[in-house]
């Protein structure tokens, strides 16, 4: 009989810790779970996926009406947005979801839940007020908040992040935003379809860095079409507030420039909510990043304190926090040595033409030395998409030298959704003659996943080689000529 109060203590309330409760409580162990804030669901629900998607799909609409003589409709005289009515829909949207992810269901589930901030007094031991709770493994899954860098004036200057954003009461004139990854070029377009001037600050020559630079420059083509200005390459010197204004100067090529905008927004990256939790002194390895785990997501020294989702400061994705918190209960729980797998992790940013991704992009293939060869397929080139007047976007599909596919990303309609017969299709290592073999409906945006491996199997199934042995063998009279 184990000495401590519960089996499984999980700090955290979010997707990993949430994925974490619910699996060990299901399987009878005792479980308690201590959330920080008033209610469950973490960043994602109250500031993350959730409103963010929501976001953008009231700015998607507001951008099709405006855009509606496009699709041969009558212009519409459109009022400006009242950003309130968004924030709104927004909360209503959380609130739903939030039935799911509430104290009642997790105690239905067999789980305790208190809610308070926590901080280890020992390696089993988590104290919330005067409260103590032993376990005998705990979970950090304090997820992560946005890194504010120590830019001159910056903490004179009020700014947004993903922590206020979605409940503004006005939608802002104009907005600078700091940084250009995933939360940074989705706002960016969201907010510039509902009225807003964006100017996009970036460090590096390129957005979206984790990318390929072609796959990246395709969605700021189309985000500088849609009135989003960048300023590539330029490092942020200093923030003013000037009352009604914030300015931000810049350093582009030698030269300072002046920003001026009535908001600015921070998406400069994130770093650990583990800071408070007394880890330091109970010898759990970490930085401002995450904590430190093995690949069974078990903490350096004490093999007994778990990390999940965002506290690891690696796989910053609501899916990656899930898919952790499986591993933690396998190893836990069921005693199973799992160790977390990263080549499939599938993620995609959110713009409009999406861009997803799983397994090799050719950045990370040259980074690991893999030898590869690639094959793409233009959005323009698939029916379904000339019908619903997308025609920016590709499929790029990358193959080892053995020409077993190591990865894909798509730029397009849909590609998160796209995205899922690949998942599907690399994680069950289904051949790509199967794949291509496989009857797909007409038409739909998802025939693009055939079509760029039909143009790897045409290469060889056309070629001169098969020609002539065909020709040799069943007396083909070759080439019709053309009147
Ligand atoms: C704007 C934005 C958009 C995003 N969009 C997507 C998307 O589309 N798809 C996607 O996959 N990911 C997205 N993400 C990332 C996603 O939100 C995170 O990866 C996910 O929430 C991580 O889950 P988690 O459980 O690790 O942390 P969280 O969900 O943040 O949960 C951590 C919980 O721990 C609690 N906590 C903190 N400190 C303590 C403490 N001391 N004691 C007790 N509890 C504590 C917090 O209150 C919180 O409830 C987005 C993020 C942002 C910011």
């Amino acid at each position: 009989m184990s000495k401590f109060d519960y089996d499984i203590g999980v700090l955290g309330g979010g997707a990993g810790g949430l994925t974490v409760t619910a699996g060990s409580a299901q399987l009878g162990a005792k479980t308690i779970l201590i959330e920080k804030s008033e209610r469950l669901g973490g960043d994602c629900l109250h500031f993350g996926c959730v409103p963010s998607k929501t976001l953008i799909k009231s700015a998607h609409v507001y951008h099709m009406m405006r855009n509606a003589a496009r699709y041969g409709l009558p212009t519409v005289e459109l009022k400006p947005v009242d950003f309130s009515d968004i924030a709104k829909r927004i909360q209503t949207v959380i609130n739903t979801i939030q039935e799911h992810d509430s104290k009642e269901r997790f105690c239905s589930l067999g789980a305790q839940v208190e809610f308070g901030d926590a901080e280890f007094t020992d390696e089993h031991t988590v104290k919330i007020g005067g409260k103590e709770f032993t376990a005998k493994s705990w979970v950090i899954s304090t997820g992560s908040a946005p890194s504010i860098p120590p830019i001159e004036g910056l903490d004179k200057t009020p700014f947004l992040t993903n922590k206020n954003i979605f409940s503004l009461d006005k939608l802002p004139k104009s907005m600078i935003v700091l940084g250009a990854g995933p939360i940074a070029t989705e706002m960016s377009q969201a907010f510039a379809r509902l009225g807003t001037k964006v100017m996009v600050v970036q460090r590096s020559g390129q957005i979206l860095s984790k990318e390929d630079r072609d796959m990246a420059d395709m969605v700021m083509e189309v985000l500088k079409g849609e009135g989003v200005e960048f300023y590539l390459n330029s490092a942020t010197k200093m923030v003013r507030d000037l009352g009604s204004e914030r300015e931000v100067i810049i350093e582009q090529g030698g030269k300072e420039k002046s920003l001026r905008a009535e908001a600015i927004l921070v998406a400069l990256g994130r770093q650990g909510n583990h800071g408070s939790l007394g880890l330091d002194a109970i010898g759990v390895e970490n930085d401002r990043k995450g904590i430190k785990v093995d690949a069974r997501l078990r903490s350096l020294k004490h093999k007994h304190i778990y990390a999940a989702g965002d506290a690891t400061g690696e796989h910053l994705f609501t899916h990656a926090a899930g898919y952790e918190g499986g591993i933690v209960v396998s190893n836990a729980i069921f005693h199973l040595p799992r160790k977390a797998n990263y080549t499939l992790l599938p993620w995609c940013t959110y713009t409009d033409p999406e861009l997803a991704s799983i397994g090799m992009n050719e950045k990370r293939a040259k980074e690991a030395g893999i030898e590869y060869k690639v094959y793409t397929e233009d959005f323009r080139g698939n029916d379904r998409s000339l019908a619903e007047e997308e025609h920016v976007g590709r499929i790029k599909l990358l193959l080892d030298a053995h020409e077993k596919p190591i990865g894909v990303q798509i730029l397009g309609p849909q590609a998160g959704e796209l995205l899922s017969e690949w998942v599907a299709a690399l994680s069950g290592k289904v051949k790509p003659l199967t794949l291509v073999g496989a009857i797909h409906p007409y038409p739909t945006l998802g025939e693009i996943n055939k079509k760029v491996l039909s143009n790897m199997i045409s290469e060889k199934v056309y070629s001169d080689k098969i020609k002539k042995g065909l020709k040799f063998f069943f007396h083909l009279k070759g080439r019709a000529s053309c009147q």
